[in-house]
This record gives structure tokens, C-alpha cells and sequence, in this order.
């Protein structure tokens, strides 16, 4: 257990008292936080954006944009609403209104920022794209949505979409931001609809008035990670900013003298979510890196840009461990008070490495795309229970449900799901619906969407336990845990013993069938630099494991593997490990990491 503001330098916090906070909670309160629309209703922009020019903050900084090119970017909340508008008007020039699909696909480059929140000011809907897809997944995205128009570069357009518009009968405007696309204002079309948008602005006032929008209105949609297999479309709705916003103070501490950094790209859920919307809700100034991962230029990013909040994920964390100490020597990283993760397990190790090395705890924070905001948390100004998920925020009620042998959740005699309420059971984690953030439908899946239901309860697929104070233990996904002798073993708790031992960088668990027990324990390892793959590094290892975690948990075998397959959001794909081990096949590879 870590102490309670350890390292934090300053331990009041927004949260205070969990009990009261949560007893004193409610959904309708958490909307009363926001505006509103003065025209009616609720749109996302508005909260995130105008209302802080009508509050007197116009002059505050919203994004500052750290360019590839050097030559970085800041604007103010007056001209982040000025431009958003713009935005809006140029998609109603072109009779794109509620309900049509918008889809973004570029790098971190401030008129994709523009793009997103201006779509939602147009009351139309608005889809990322990650810009490392290949033509397929973003074939196939956009065909689901039957998007209307794409926001793009004109490279990634030339390179990936051009190719497409055969097959893409719904698109009929593509509009070009970034590199290269104000040299093509007057020019020759690239492409059918093709035009920059700087050639639309030209007509444009940065005058707009928000249309009454229905807080159910669908909003963004965001597909999952792949992690599982073949990813979904969630479709989130104009309320979900209440629960954006919401968890964004409880949460993450936000106060709008914060600057804050979400390492996430946009064109995944958590970048979205708390890169954008969330902290915008605040009033927070936030910071965005074009460039991909370093350790140093990170522990230089953090310094120089005054970070107080960083919002960041396991993968990196532990990227950052491998990378030792050197690269944050003679950083000063004081004005760093809260430093949070999400998207994968957070191994024990890597909280116990925050504080040592860079005098933060780490806290982390569960959620999914499906349910739209962060639901399990480790709060600023608490204590942190390194390897716990933390305890559901305020408004959300969480259970363990009972599940058979087969995985499948048990139902009880009102038909919904079994409660198990003695601790550290093992269940599948369940929240019971409704919240403003949580899903409105998978996009062209009604019967996989049904299935994540049971009864008043969303059912999340992930395996945990709560302990008697009520902390939530993530095991596994349902998918991943292994079943051996008569055991369930979480890959999460191997992995993270395989994580102390000081050669290991990275390890991915999985579970391999075995005619006696069922399912064996086998990891692959990627080591820290300066080990070496050995014989004698194997024993070790193995040994290790025995002694952490005992033999029926520890793993049989170990396959050192210096790149684990991950997805782009940077989870490690375990079923892709299994399928390559037992030869199966390797199902939905759209959104895998290809190794530069
Ligand atoms: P798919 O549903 O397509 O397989 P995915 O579940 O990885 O992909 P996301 O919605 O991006 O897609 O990720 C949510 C999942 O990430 C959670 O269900 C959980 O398994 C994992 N996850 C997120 N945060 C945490 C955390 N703090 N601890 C453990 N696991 C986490
Ligand atoms: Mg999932």
C-alpha cells in the first residue's frame, strides 16, 4: 500500500472523501457542472469549448501543439471555438448535417482537433480513424458507418483512400488538412469531392449557432481495440461529456489551471475521450505531441511543457522503465502532481518503479470503449494499491457476477446476473446501466451488442476480484485465463511477477493445452537491454517464477521474444501469441502493431 498523496507534493484533491463523494453523487448533479446548450439540450463542442468563451476564459490556452517540424502551435479557447465553428459551417456549406458520419484520419495535427469538435457542433458524428491502418480497416470502418466525408491528409489520402472510392459509394467529401494540402487551394482535384479545406474556410464567418441538440444524439463512434478479435463500432451520444467531465475531476484531478498531457492518439477511445473532450470540459490547457514515443524527448516534453497531469498507458510506463534512469537525469519534473494510466493492466512493479524514479505514484484507472468514460479508478489524494484497478467512481455501481465453467455469466432467478459478494471471488466484472457515457449500440452488430447485456447489467468480459474493502483486482480478460488442474491463473498476475525479476522487460502470458492438467502457463519474455537470451537466463527465469508464484502457477516454458505482438494501441495481443504457439488461425489482424 502507498501512502496516501506520496510524492504528489500536494494531496488535497477534488475527490476527498471516497464514501462521501460517491453517497453524495448523482448523474442529474454531474450534468448541473456543465451548461448546456442555451438553445437547448446538450452537444459536447459547446461544453468543451464555447461555454468557456461565454464564462470569461477566452484567452486561456487550449491546445498547445508540440510539431514534428518544430514549429509548434498554441490556441487560445476563443480561437479554438472560432475555428470549430468554421468547421461547422463548412460542413453545413456542403449539406453534411445530424447524423452523417465525419471521419478523421491524420496524424496529431491540429485540424484533425479542429475537424472533430466542429463535426459535433454541426450536430454531425464523428469517427477516428487511426492514421496507421492500412486501406482495409479503414475500408472497413467507414463502410459500416456509410461515412459522407473524410478529413485527411493529402498523403494519407493519396497513399490509402484513393484506391477505395469504388468500394466507398457513401464518401462524397474528402477534405484536406495538414502537410501539403494548402499548395493544392485552386488546384487541380486529387480525387472526386477532393478538396482543402483551407479552400472552403475562405467563405466561411467562425459565426455558429449550435443547432437544440438532443442529449441522445449519437455523437462518436469509436472502435474497439482488436485485442479480442474482430472490433466493434460503439456509438456514444452528445450526454456522454456529464461522465467525460465528471471523471475528469474525480478522476484525474482536473482544475483549470492544470496542463495537462493524454499520451493517447485521438484515434483511439481514451484519446478522445481524455485528449480532447474531457479535459476541454475543464478548461485545462492540453498538450498534444506529434511525435511517436521516446524516453527522453517524453522526459524533456514533461519538463519543458510544465506538465501537471499526464495521462499515460502501462505500455509506455514500462518502455520508460526499460529505458533506466539515464534519460531523465537532470529533469525537473516538480510541477507533476498526479500521473494516471489506462488501456492494460498496470503491473505492481511499474507503480513501485514511478516512485522511485520519478517520486510519483502511478494510479491507474480501468475503463472500455463500450463504456465511454473511466469506470474503476485510483484517486489523487488516496492511497494506491499498486496492481489494483482502484474502486468504481462515483455514480457507478460495479459487481462480480458468477460465470460457469464454459465463461458464461450465470444467470440468477430474476434473470439477471449472480452477485458475488464474498471477497476475492472470482467474476466477471458487471456495472449496472444506465450512465450517460456508456454505449448506445455496436454500429451494424444488434446481436453483439444484445449479448453484452444481462438484465440491468452491461457485462465487460474482464475477470476480477473485489476485496473485502471493496478494490477491484483485474485478473483477465475472459478470453485470456488460463484453466490448469483445476486453477483459473490471470495472465496479469505471471506477467507481473516475471516483471520483477530485473532482466524482464516485458512479458505476455498464455495458457497451452496439456493432456493432464488441462492448460499449462507458458510466457514470452522481452528482456532490458544489456541481457542477453541464455540457457542459463532461462533457468533462471523459470526458477524465478516457481519461487514468486509456485508450480502450479508459475510458467512451464518461456519464449524470450523481444517484440510481444500488440495491438496499436499498445495491448498485448495474447490470442495472436496463442494462435502463433498452437499453429491456429490469427483471426482479425486489422489493428495490429507492425514493428518499424
Ligand atoms: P476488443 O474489445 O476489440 O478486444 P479491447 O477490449 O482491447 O479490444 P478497448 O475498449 O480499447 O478495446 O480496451 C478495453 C480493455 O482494455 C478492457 O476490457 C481491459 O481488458 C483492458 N484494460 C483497460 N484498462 C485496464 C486496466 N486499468 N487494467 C486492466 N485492463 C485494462
Ligand atoms: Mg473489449
Amino acid at each position: 500500500m502507498v501512502a496516501e498523496g506520496t510524492g504528489t507534493g500536494q494531496v488535497s484533491s477534488v475527490m476527498g472523501d471516497y464514501a462521501l463523494a460517491c453517497a453524495q453523487f448523482s448523474w442529474s448533479t454531474a450534468g448541473d457542472w456543465l451548461d448546456g446548450l442555451p438553445q437547448g439540450g446538450r452537444n459536447i463542442a459547446y461544453e468543451a469549448v464555447d461555454r468557456h468563451v461565454i464564462h470569461g476564459r477566452g484567452d486561456h490556452v487550449a491546445f498547445r501543439f508540440v510539431a514534428s517540424d518544430g514549429l509548434d502551435v498554441a490556441w487560445t479557447y476563443a480561437e479554438l471555438a472560432e475555428r470549430t465553428s468554421r468547421f461547422a459551417e463548412v460542413l453545413r456549406e456542403l449539406g453534411v448535417g445530424p447524423g452523417d458520419l465525419v471521419c478523421g484520419l491524420s496524424g496529431r495535427i491540429p485540424d484533425l482537433y479542429v475537424a472533430l469538435l466542429g463535426t459535433l457542433k454541426a450536430r454531425s458524428v464523428f469517427s477516428p480513424l487511426f492514421s496507421a491502418f492500412g486501406p482495409e480497416p479503414i475500408r472497413q470502418r467507414m463502410g459500416i458507418g456509410h461515412a459522407r466525408v473524410l478529413v485527411t491528409t493529402p498523403a494519407l489520402y493519396r497513399k490509402k483512400v484513393h484506391g477505395l472510392r469504388a468500394e466507398l459509394p457513401d464518401l462524397e467529401h474528402v477534405l484536406l488538412i495538414g502537410p501539403g494540402s494548402a499548395e493544392l487551394v485552386g488546384a487541380e482535384r486529387i480525387g472526386p469531392g477532393v478538396v482543402p479545406l483551407a479552400e472552403l474556410w475562405a467563405t466561411t464567418t467562425g459565426a455558429f449557432e449550435i443547432e437544440p441538440t438532443d442529449p441522445e444524439e449519437p455523437a462518436l463512434i469509436h472502435f474497439t481495440s482488436g485485442t479480442t478479435g474482430t472490433p466493434k463500432g460503439a456509438v456514444h451520444v452528445h450526454d456522454a461529456v456529464v461522465a467525460h467531465h465528471a471523471t475528469a475531476r474525480y478522476v484525474l484531478d482536473l482544475r483549470d489551471d492544470d496542463i495537462f498531457w493524454c499520451t493517447a492518439d485521438p484515434g483511439w477511445v481514451t484519446g478522445t475521450s481524455y485528449g480532447v473532450i474531457a479535459p476541454l470540459t475543464c478548461g485545462v490547457t492540453c498538450v498534444v505531441d506529434e511525435l511517436e514515443f521516446d524516453a527522453r524527448r517524453w522526459y524533456r516534453l514533461l519538463e519543458q511543457e510544465h506538465v501537471t497531469v499526464w495521462y499515460t498507458a502501462p505500455t509506455a510506463l514500462r518502455m520508460l522503465m526499460r529505458a533506466g534512469s539515464a534519460p531523465h537525469e537532470g529533469c525537473d519534473l516538480s510541477a507533476l502532481r498526479h500521473v494516471a494510466s489506462v488501456g492494460e493492466p498496470l503491473n505492481p512493479e511499474v507503480v513501485h518503479w514511478g516512485l522511485q524514479e520519478i517520486d510519483r505514484p502511478i494510479r491507474d484507472t480501468w475503463w472500455q470503449t463500450e463504456t465511454g468514460a473511466i469506470m474503476v479508478a485510483n484517486y489523487h489524494g488516496t492511497e494506491v494499491r499498486p496492481g489494483s484497478m482502484g474502486r468504481p467512481v462515483p455514480g457507478i455501481e460495479a459487481a462480480v457476477v458468477a460465470r460457469d465453467p464454459q465463461g458464461e455469466v450465470l444467470r440468477g432467478p430474476d434473470g439477471g446476473p449472480i452477485p458475488l459478494d464474498e471477497p476475492d471471488a472470482l467474476g466477471e466484472l458487471a456495472l449496472r446501466r444506465p450512465w450517460p457515457s456508456l454505449m448506445r449500440s455496436y454500429i451494424g452488430a444488434p446481436e453483439r451488442y444484445a449479448t453484452a447485456f444481462l438484465g440491468d447489467w452491461y457485462l465487460s468480459g474482464d475477470l476480477v476480484r473485489r476485496d473485502a474493502d471493496g478494490w477491484f483486482w483485474f485478473v483477465g480478460r475472459g478470453d485470456d485465463v488460463i484453466k490448469s488442474a483445476g486453477h483459473l491463473i490471470g495472465p496479469f498476475e505471471v506477467e507481473s511477477a516475471l516483471l520483477e525479476h530485473p532482466a524482464v522487460a516485458e512479458a505476455g502470458v498464455i495458457g497451452v493445452p496439456d493432456p493432464i492438467v488441462g492448460e499449462v502457463v507458458k510466457a514470452f519474455v522481452a528482456l532490458k537491454p544489456g541481457f542477453e537470451p541464455s540457457d542459463a537466463l532461462h533457468r533462471e527465469l523459470i526458477g524465478f517464477g516457481r519461487s514468486r508464484l509456485g508450480n502450479a502457477v508459475a510458467p512451464r516454458d518461456i519464449t524470450f521474444q523481444q517484440d510481444l505482438p500488440k495491438t496499436r494501441s499498445g495491448k498485448i495481443m495474447r490470442r495472436l501469441l496463442r494462435a502463433r504457439e498452437l499453429g491456429l488461425p490469427e483471426g482479425d489482424l486489422s489493428t495490429l502493431e507492425v514493428p518499424s
